[in-house]
């Protein structure tokens, strides 16, 4: 069977474990995003979310487990029973496919929107400019942004400015988006406008892992919500049922302070 066969998943952790000197962040983390799907993950401060992205993104090594993207290990080749850590080359490779949005948005505050979309695929040297820059307005425009491509970071809202930073990660046409608490640092009136964006995102058929405290959008949004608490997967399932009728204390707990 190929890898890249579609029944493969596009995430795949098989008991993956984290550890920062004697603090064991990720316990065995096992779980599944299949092509086409959103997972949200949620769970209190400190439960490992991040570091799970992180560790799907190449900015994090895992201690123990097997991480696979789209059928390939992350960092690692597998030949027969060895594994080997791959070239640094080839791991940036593996890494320009997952596209990353952070709840700040980290834009360059030198450079326009446009600047700011263009500047990956540009120096990947992804198309000629004239090509870079009609794709960076399309992005720009399917964020909602197109009128204000020449505007500075400073001069648009942390809501536009989120928007703009989707925009830059869809530029290297991902095939998996990562999103860290997307709207945690966005006044209240802005988050919506971010979410509709994801949303957009998730119904154009883009896989996303998404970490939120935004139950609504869990809700509506994604196919599977998975709780995570001290490390460890403690509930998933449809987000529905999870979210009305959650079988686990914790679980219970943790809803009961964010509904
Ligand atoms: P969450 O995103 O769910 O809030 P994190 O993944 O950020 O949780 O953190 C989980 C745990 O890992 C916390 O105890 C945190 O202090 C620790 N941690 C995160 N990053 C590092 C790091 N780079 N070095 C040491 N400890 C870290
Ligand atoms: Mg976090």
């Amino acid at each position: 069977m190929s890898v890249h066969a579609t029944d493969t998943p596009m995430v795949r952790a098989e008991a993956v474990s984290k550890a920062y000197g004697s603090n064991e962040v990720l316990k065995s983390i096992s779980l599944e995003v299949q092509r086409g799907e959103v997972l949200c993950l949620v769970g209190p401060s400190g439960s490992g979310k991040s570091t799970f992205l992180r560790c799907i993104n190449h900015l994090e090594t895992i201690n123990a487990g097997r991480l696979w993207v789209d059928g390939e290990l992350v960092g690692y080749r597998q030949s027969g029973d060895k594994i080997y850590e791959m070239h640094p080359k080839e791991a940036a490779k593996q890494r320009r496919d997952i596209g990353m949005v952070f709840q700040r948005f980290n834009l360059f505050p030198h450079m326009t929107a446009l600047e700011n979309v263009m500047l990956a695929p540009n120096l990947l040297k992804k198309g000629d400019k004239a090509s870079l820059q009609s794709r960076a307005m399309e992005l720009l425009a399917r964020v909602g942004l197109a009128e204000r491509y020449d505007y500075y970071p400073a001069h648009l809202s942390g809501g536009q400015q989120q928007r703009v930073a989707i925009a830059r990660a869809l530029a290297m046409e991902p095939k998996l988006m990562l999103f860290d608490e997307p709207t945690s640092a966005l006044d209240p009136e802005l988050v919506g406008e971010v979410l509709e964006v994801m949303q957009g995102l998730a119904e154009s058929g883009m896989t996303m892992i998404v970490v939120t405290h935004e139950m609504g959008f869990a809700r509506e949004v994604a196919d599977e919500l998975v709780f995570m608490d001290g490390g460890v997967v403690v509930e998933a399932g449809d987000p529905a049922e999870v979210l009305s009728n959650p079988q686990r204390e914790r679980t219970k707990a943790f809803l009961s302070k964010v509904l």
